[in-house]
């Protein structure tokens, strides 16, 4: 195990919004208000349509497993005493894919598409980050 506290996600700007809806156990997106276009990481304008208006919406939370892969060395000291550890990519039923962790499953039960369902996990004070398990 370390004692180096794991890195913490930016949590300024549209990035901080983001946290904000899931400290209120929301998994919420930006939506363009002009082709209605799902998107994340947050950003200001939409890739597809160029518009710069959008909304956040609600996402059900429920998704499957896109790709994953298994770190087998931990990249920051934080999370030694994680390893091995996957890496998922997981699609939501809205189709904004978010990179994230699978909790409560073993590495061999990931497989392609697995059904899989939001749970949020405050890591600190001021940040909940948002996870998954098998639905
Ligand atoms: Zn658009």
């Amino acid at each position: 195990m370390s004692d180096t506290p794991k890195p913490l996600p930016r949590r300024d700007g549209l990035n901080g919004e983001f946290y904000e809806h899931c400290a209120r156990g929301e998994l919420r997106f930006q939506r363009c208000a002009g082709c209605q276009t799902w998107r994340h990481m947050p950003r200001y304008s939409c890739a597809e349509c160029g518009s710069r208006d959008w909304t956040w919406e609600k996402s059900s939370g429920r998704g499957k497993l896109y790709s994953w892969t298994v770190s087998h060395r931990a990249f920051h000291p934080g999370f030694a005493g994680d390893v091995p550890y996957a890496v998922a990519i997981v699609e939501l039923e809205e189709g904004p894919r978010i990179v994230s962790q699978i909790v409560d499953a073993k590495l061999d039960a990931l497989r392609l598409d697995l059904p899989l369902e939001i749970v949020f996990e405050k890591v600190a004070d001021d940040v909940t980050m948002p996870k998954f398990r098998i639905r």
